[in-house]
């Protein structure tokens, strides 16, 4: 790993990374991945936007599942990939962070200048007004609204991906927004077939065009919302490095892919950068002046 950790502190050393963050990064953090290598045995086909709007029981059984899932999400704290990438950033060498996860474990981690292009798991939005509140907050309704709930449903609940029986999920109650009195409450993030907000798309696409080199963290790109930026960087001559356990679609725009894993790899090339940059380097030509 070593040789690796060189070639990846040779590129990233000089600063302007802009860093594009996947699932993988979030795994070691107890936060399943899947789409990556871990993930294939994904049980339920995600929810899209379309079935959570427009069909009531789609919508119970989102929440019913989701209000178990949330504890994985809630208990989660940053690894230390989230660790290292705030610690390259305090060393001045990552300017922004576009990540796909919605965990918030970059900010909790301590990065900042992260943005979200997926939206927060622990923020909930109302599709009536528009009123923001906090998903702790819902999940406080949630509970009280379904006291018996927990106790049915407790020998399901390994890993945020939870099977319900359909007795369990209609008996499950939602609820809705308190500020306009009705409105249809849905997590803050992005739904399979919705659309990124174009101000946050443009705002990545602007640390991408500035970025001096883009480094993908942990994503197996599968998503054009994130493989995007990728697209982009290679069109404006912005290397592109790709860290991942795993093949991904970016590899053919990628001047280097890494597959290794980002609890370990990370940390190393935050010490190795860290330490290059506390020698002081002497001109060539004054080596030996003065001693
Ligand atoms: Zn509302």
């Amino acid at each position: 790993m070593t040789e690796t950790v060189d070639a990846l502190a040779g590129l990233v050393a000089g600063g302007g990374v802009v860093v594009l963050s996947g699932a993988g990064l979030s795994t070691e953090s107890g936060i399943p991945d899947y789409r990556g290598p871990s993930g294939a045995a994904r049980r339920h086909t995600p929810m899209t936007y379309q079935a959570f709007t427009r069909d009531a029981q789609a919508r119970r059984r989102y929440w019913a599942r989701s209000h178990l899932g949330w504890r994985t999400i809630a208990r989660a704290a940053p690894n230390e990939g989230h660790r290292a990438v705030a610690r390259l950033q305090r060393g001045g060498l990552i300017e922004g962070i576009i990540t796909q996860n919605v965990d918030g474990l970059h900010t909790a981690a301590g990065s900042s200048q992260v943005v979200e292009l997926h939206g927060r798991l622990d923020e909930v939005v109302c599709l009536g007004c528009g009123n923001q509140t906090s998903r702790e907050e819902l999940d406080r309704r949630l509970r009280e609204a379904n006291p018996d709930f927990d106790a049915r449903v407790a020998a399901v609940n390994p890993d945020g991906d939870v099977d319900l029986a359909d007795d369990e999920v209609a008996g499950f109650r939602t609820v809705d927004c308190t500020f306009c009195r009705g409105g249809m409450l849905k997590p803050d993030v992005v739904f399979f077939g919705e659309t990124v907000p174009a101000a946050r798309v443009a705002r990545c696409f602007a640390l991408v065009a500035r970025a001096r080199l883009l480094l993908v963290l942990g994503s197996s790109l599968t998503v054009m919302s994130g493989r995007r930026f990728v697209v982009r960087a290679a069109k404006l001559g912005v290397p592109v490095v790709i860290v991942n356990q795993g093949p991904t679609r970016g590899d053919g725009y990628a001047a280097l892919t890494v597959d290794a894993p980002l609890g370990r790899l990370l940390p190393a090339l935050a010490d190795r950068t860290a330490a290059a940059a506390a020698v002081p380097t002497v001109p060539t030509g004054l080596t030996g002046v003065g001693r």
